[in-house]
């Protein structure tokens, strides 16, 4: 049995599958005449079959994510390499993988000198081809989570945007990462999938065989691996007891978010693109639109044109429901592929989200740009990631400002102001809450990064998932501050970090005095029938109890008791 941490509920019973990217050792090798035409054959023969799997994974994307493929299909056929690769073979008795291997280099070095970051980004491109043909050269099957051909347990080092951009979602059955931990990014990407998963898993790919029968606990962090009859049949049982829980989450679906005595308590959801998930016509609002998921699942840098499709289709697709559009948070675990950022020595702590934004302007305001040319569609709000203090807040408005006003020199017809708000994540922002309110139009506490900066462990870490403490009196406070901050303003807060969607933080954070959520797409029918189910003055009550209790199992305890108080919910 193995011990990580639980990233996303529910069992996966199944094979696993190790997925690695396919990244082949080749060395020089030559041929003699007589093998020559073998070679070409081989090579024709590869190159044939990469470009059916090119096709394939192209066929069963949406367009906005098949591009790239088919931008592989050109490359595969370019004359000009074809024509080096031959001549090597036919010169220098080359054998076709080390010719493949050869060319492509030459034209990966000259890219990777590009004077930009797009031609830098084509090196990769290429790359990704020459290891397809070496792959298809070695008659090696493909490894990819677009292209699983049955359903199976994921294990892998890490589960990166990009990974899950081409994911045949039905064919995961649950997944298992080394790294990551419950409010990772690929936790969050997990919740989104509705998958189970068990992160932060030392040396994971190396305790586990391809093929190999698992079981992966989503709920314990667990994976058991060869299990025998009776455990499978346990977990079997387990599965169902679960789905048919899930079951009844989903009648809950179309009910109106309130409590028990009628308080309304709208809930929202986080997205990562401009595909909204299947419940979204039951939720309230896009409560966290994650940008920065649109541009890590391309190539390139995505234009102002490309951006403002993206955010003008989540605003028609709402009709009016508010949509909060958070401005690019890069740095910490996720980076861009072709954005050059500074190796630091703690990327939680450095040029990260809103401070990567303001240090170069010109990405934030073709972000601005689009968001705000996106206006008219619908209900815009804009938020800024990682504001420390009033000071950021000042510079990240004044650059929307300058951009409002560029787009109204430019003729744009901008009517009204969009509602510009903060993450309240830093826990500085929190304790600086009455002045960050009398500022900022609105806030959402993102409980994922306020637990890890204030308890200074690392989300990413699992050697530290003990430390942090998402449900303890510090937390309680620090989300009862900013509260009652933009209560006294007038001011809207929420909470849009993984604590919204979490069944034991649901009604302290209603008794904390928040009365807006935004959660995961597979959380939305479970936090309603929660909501439901009890009064605010009772969630008051359970507020009140725990903000003083000086651990994380008594907090536990309380809500535990709470929740069989109140039948319905185990
Ligand atoms: C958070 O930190 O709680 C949050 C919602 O943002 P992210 O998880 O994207 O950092
Ligand atoms: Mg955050």
């Amino acid at each position: 049995m193995l011990k990580g941490i639980p990233g996303s509920s529910g069992y996966g019973i199944g094979k696993v599958l190790i997925y690695h990217t396919f990244d082949p050792v080749v060395t020089e090798r030559h041929c003699d005449a007589g093998h020559l035409f073998e070679q070409k054959e081989s090579l024709n023969a590869a190159l044939d079959s990469a470009k059916k799997e090119l096709a394939s994974i192209q066929k069963n994307l949406p367009p906005d994510k098949s591009a790239i493929f088919g931008a592989h299909i050109e490359i595969l056929e370019d004359e000009a390499m074809l024509e080096d690769i031959k001549a090597m073979m036919e010169h220098d008795r080359s054998s076709a993988e080390w010719a493949v291997y050869s060319v492509y280099n030459t034209y990966i070095d000259v890219l990777k000198k590009g004077a930009n970051e797009f031609m830098r980004q084509r090196a990769d491109d290429l790359k990704d081809i020459r290891n397809r043909i070496i792959r298809n050269l070695r008659n090696e099957p493909e490894l990819s989570l677009s292209a699983l051909k049955e359903p199976v347990i994921v294990a892998a080092y890490d589960l990166l945007p990009s990974h899950a951009a081409v994911i045949d979602s039905s064919k995961v059955l649950g997944f298992l990462t080394e790294t990551g931990g419950a409010t990772s990014h690929a936790a969050i990407l997990a919740r989104g999938f509705g998958i189970p998963a068990v992160l932060g898993i030392p040396s994971l790919t190396k305790l586990l065989r391809d093929g190999q029968t698992a079981i992966a606990d989503g709920f314990k962090g667990l994976v058991i691996t060869d299990p025998d009859e009776e455990v499978l049949e346990q977990y079997r049982a387990l599965k169902a007891d679960y789905a048919r829980d899930l079951e009844i989450d989903r009648k809950f679906l179309n009910m109106p978010s309130e409590t028990k005595d009628g308080v309304k308590i709208p809930v929202s959801l986080n997205i990562g693109s401009s595909e909204l998930p299947e419940n979204a016509e039951f939720c309230d609002g896009i409560g966290l639109f994650r940008s920065e998921f649109l541009y890590m699942e391309k190539d390139a840098l995505p234009d102002e044109q490309t951006q403002y499709a993206a955010y003008a289709s989540v605003l028609r697709k709402m009709g009016g429901r508010p949509v909060i559009l958070r401005t690019l948070d890069i740095g910490g675990d996720k980076t861009l592929p072709y954005i050059d950022l500074e190796k630091e020595q703690n990327p939680f702590l450095g040029n990260r989200a809103i401070r990567l934004c303001l240090s170069r302007e010109a990405l934030f305001r073709t972000q601005l740009r689009a968001a705000l040319r996106a206006l008219p569609h619908g209900n815009l709000n804009i938020m800024f990631p990682m504001i420390g203090s009033v000071e950021d807040f000042r510079k990240a408005k004044a650059v929307a400002d300058s951009v409002w006003e560029e787009l109204r020199g430019e003729g744009f017809p901008l009517e009204r102001r969009v509602p510009l708000g903060i993450m309240v994540e830093i826990p500085a922002a929190a304790l600086a809450a009455d002045f960050l309110a009398k500022e900022a139009d609105f806030a959402s506490i993102g409980t994922n990064d306020l637990c890890q900066y204030a308890f200074a462990a690392d989300r990413m870490n699992p050697a530290v998932a003990e430390y942090a403490h998402p449900l303890s009196a510090p937390m309680l406070r620090l989300i009862r501050q900013t509260v009652q901050a933009f209560e006294a303003q007038n001011k809207p807060v929420s909470v849009c970090g993984e604590m919204a969607g979490d069944k034991n933080a649901v009604h302290l954070l209603v008794g904390s005095g928040i009365r807006k959520l935004s959660v995961s797409a597979s959380a939305l029918g479970t936090v309603k029938r929660y909501l439901r189910a009890c009064t605010i003055s009772d969630c008051k009550t359970l507020f009140e109890k725990s903000v003083n209790c000086a651990t994380e199992k008594e907090i536990l305890e309380l809500v535990s008791l709470f929740r069989q108080e109140n039948g319905a919910l185990q």
